[in-house]
């Protein structure tokens, strides 16, 4: 048995996993995919002192960091179920292949996923136009045309921030604005912002190199029409990635996992980090930060809990 197992092979389980390995102790890692969300992104500027890196370098980097330890890593395996041991003893976390993993601590890493349009020239224009974190791309698209998609909080609040960089944003949603009303005072006074109410995407066009139009139908008049622009922010939803954890570690209404601020979850011995807890703003550096903390505090649990 493990003395920390780390579920999510992310920034955040990354992380985790090389600061419990430089404690000495038993370290397993976990994942679908090694590397995470960052598999699928071209350009990351903001991970801060790497000037630019791309995403399936960085992913390389964080394993050959983790391969420099002494860490169980099982890649390709996809947990189904975790079965807490709330009298203190081992917890096991089982995966799809009917595989059983046994660790006194727990860190639950497995990040989140943008919820996608699904219109044909999403995932063809994907990096290449179409985008899904105003913070990560936003100046990649300095002074040209966009479009963000969703009247949520998290569409208003990626119009007002491309709006102070970008030229031109065009926000879409599919019925009306359902931001907080001081977001919309907020976008509603910015010049270079259109909101077009009623709109359900049908396609991202492009040259077959870039994005270079969005069309949609007013569903009002059902009328199909098309907008000229360089890039597609896509802000309907970010889906954390907790389906198999339902009816164990306590979930917020938005599905993620909530913890304190030392990354504990609602089960003692259990710990959580990165894109798929309750932290604000999901970024690669924060990720990073988070899985470091949630590593201390299992580690901190088992010199209190475990005999010498
Ligand atoms: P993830 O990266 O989501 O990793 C989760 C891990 O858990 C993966 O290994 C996954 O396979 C695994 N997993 C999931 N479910 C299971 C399961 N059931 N069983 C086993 N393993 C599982 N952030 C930036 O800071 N800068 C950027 O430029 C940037 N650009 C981005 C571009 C795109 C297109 C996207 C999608 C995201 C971008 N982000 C960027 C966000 C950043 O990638 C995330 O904030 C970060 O990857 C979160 O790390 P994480 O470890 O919490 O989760």
């Amino acid at each position: 048995a493990f003395d920390v197992l780390i579920v999510g092979g992310g920034p955040a389980g990354a992380s985790a996993a090389i600061y419990a390995a430089r404690k000495g102790i038993r370290t397993g890692i976990a994942a679908e995919r090694f590397g995470g969300q960052v598999l699928d992104t071209m350009a990351i500027e903001n991970f801060i002192s790497v000037q630019e890196t791309e995403g399936p370098k960085l992913a390389t980097a964080l394993e050959e960091h983790i391969r420099q330890y002494e860490v169980d890593i099982t890649n390709l395996q996809r947990a189904t179920q975790l079965v807490p041991n709330t009298k203190g003893g081992l917890h096991q976390v089982h995966f799809a292949s009917g595989a059983v993993l046994k660790s006194k601590t727990i860190i639950l890493a497995t990040g989140a996923r943008y919820r996608e349009l699904n219109v044909p020239g999403e995932t063809e224009y994907r990096t290449r136009g179409v985008a899904y974190c105003p913070h990560c791309d936003g100046p990649l698209f300095k002074g040209k045309r966009v479009a963000v998609v969703g009247g949520g909080n998290s569409g208003v609040e990626a119009a007002i921030d491309l709006a102070g960089v970008v030229a031109h944003v065009t926000l879409l949603t599919h019925n009306t604005l359902r931001a907080d009303a001081v977001l919309q005072r907020k976008l509603h006074s910015l010049p270079n912002v259109d909101v077009i109410l009623n709109a359900q995407i049908s396609e991202v066009k492009g040259d077959g190199k870039k994005v270079n139009g969005l069309s949609y139908k007013d569903r009002s008049s059902n009328e199909f029409h098309t907008i000229d622009l360089e890039g597609v922010f896509v802000q309907i939803g970010l889906l954390p990635n907790t389906e198999w954890l339902k009816g164990t570690v306590e979930l917020s209404p938005r599905g993620e996992i909530i913890i304190d601020d030392r990354g504990q979850t609602s089960l003692p011995g259990i710990f959580a980090a990165g894109d798929v807890t309750t932290v604000p703003y999901k970024q690669i550096v924060i990720a990073v930060g988070e899985g470091a903390k949630a590593s201390l505090s299992a580690f901190d649990h088992l010199i209190r809990s475990s005999a010498p």
